[in-house]
């Protein structure tokens, strides 16, 4: 269904079907309105609030997609895409999918995904979400991850599973030579675990574990500090590669 983004000048986004009237708490703006503007455009809503409107990016679709197991957030995205540099040629391996929120955004400038997740119900999420942003080349695989797998050539896996170390024989077997194994975990004793595994695996060479901190900032006028609230813990990436054949 196409959907337009109306912006208030604080940057406060609605996204607005085509053929509806769109209500916000500023007021409403009329589908005559939404129909009749161009990307760009200022619309008022009836109470006088003004919007600009424009056709959603891939980013402002994905904001919106469902999500039922706890995503990952974007700052842990960005640093996965840039430790791992992948692009348009990567072939990645993803598990669990959860709500397919990595899957899709790696989908997105990569070459493929296939996506591992053991249950269904999760599954009919993934393949909402997939439909929702349009994407063509994620494959789906209702199979646990800790049994043997058929996928080969990976360039990056990514875990975001309760024991990760489990998966180690079936990333070892899909990613080829120099591809890179990463485990998002959010505590502690899994990061143990999953490195000392790593480190025993002689098919593998540990590299490091970060945690991302993202510190937003207010910046209006002269008053410019960090934000009072913001900084929650998600989860610590750890990065290995797979090196033996
Ligand atoms: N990264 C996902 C969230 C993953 S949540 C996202 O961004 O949306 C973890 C998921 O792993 C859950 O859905 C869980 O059902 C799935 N899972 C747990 N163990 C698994 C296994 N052995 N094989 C495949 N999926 C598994």
């Amino acid at each position: 269904m196409k959907t337009k983004v109306l912006m208030t000048k604080h940057g406060r986004k609605f996204h607005a079907k085509n053929d509806e009237d769109m209500h916000t708490q500023y007021g409403f703006v009329k589908k005559e309105d939404l129909r009749n503007s161009k990307e760009g455009d200022l619309l008022k809503s009836n109470t006088g609030r003004e919007f600009f409107v424009f056709t959603p990016l891939f980013i402002d679709l994905y904001r919106k997609i469902k999500r039922d197991a706890q995503i990952i957030p974007l700052k842990d995205i960005g640093a996965i895409i840039a430790e791992t540099g992948i692009n348009r040629e990567s072939r990645i391996l993803d598990a669990g999918s959860g709500s397919g929120a990595l899957a899709c955004f790696l989908a997105s400038i990569a070459r493929d995904v296939t996506t591992y997740e053991i249950r269904e119900d999760f599954i009919e999420i993934v393949k909402a979400n997939i439909e929702f942003l349009g994407l063509k080349n994620i494959t789906i695989k209702n199979i646990n991850i800790y049994d043997k797998i058929d996928d080969k050539d990976m360039d990056v896996a990514i875990l975001d599973l309760p024991e990760p170390w489990n998966a180690l024989e079936s990333c070892s077997k899909a990613l080829k030579p120099g591809g890179f194994l990463v485990s998002y975990s959010p505590s502690v004793p899994q990061v143990a675990d999953f490195a000392n595994a790593v480190r025993k695996n002689e098919s593998f060479v540990y590299i490091k574990t970060v945690e991302i901190i993202e510190r937003e900032w207010e910046v209006e006028e002269r008053k410019v500090r960090p934000k009072s609230t913001g900084i929650g813990h998600s989860g610590f990436l750890s990065f290995a590669r797979k090196v033996k054949a």
